[in-house]
């Protein structure tokens, strides 16, 4: 694995691929996810597509990185949306 840094401080103490945790009650939470819906207008079957959220994280300055674990999928839901 190449080795990463921090695009603000330059450190290498780079974590990938953290999970981002909504947390709304005790043991009970879920990955954040980014959505995009196919047919926003919809009042039932939006045709939701979601892919939970992944932070790259540096252990030196804080700085946070987000990323998606399967963008073809999210883009090819984007590019199917009904205006
Ligand atoms: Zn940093």
């Amino acid at each position: 694995m190449a080795t990463m840094k921090c695009s603000r401080c330059g450190s290498e103490k780079i974590m990938t691929d953290l999970r981002i945790r909504d947390c709304y009650d005790v043991g009970v939470g879920q990955d954040l996810q980014v959505e995009v819906q196919r047919n926003p207008d919809a009042l039932i079957f939006k045709q939701a597509h979601r892919e939970s959220l992944r932070a790259t994280v540096c252990g030196e300055c804080g700085n946070v990185g987000l990323s998606v674990e399967n963008p073809q999928a999210l883009w090819k839901a984007y590019t199917e949306q009904k205006d």
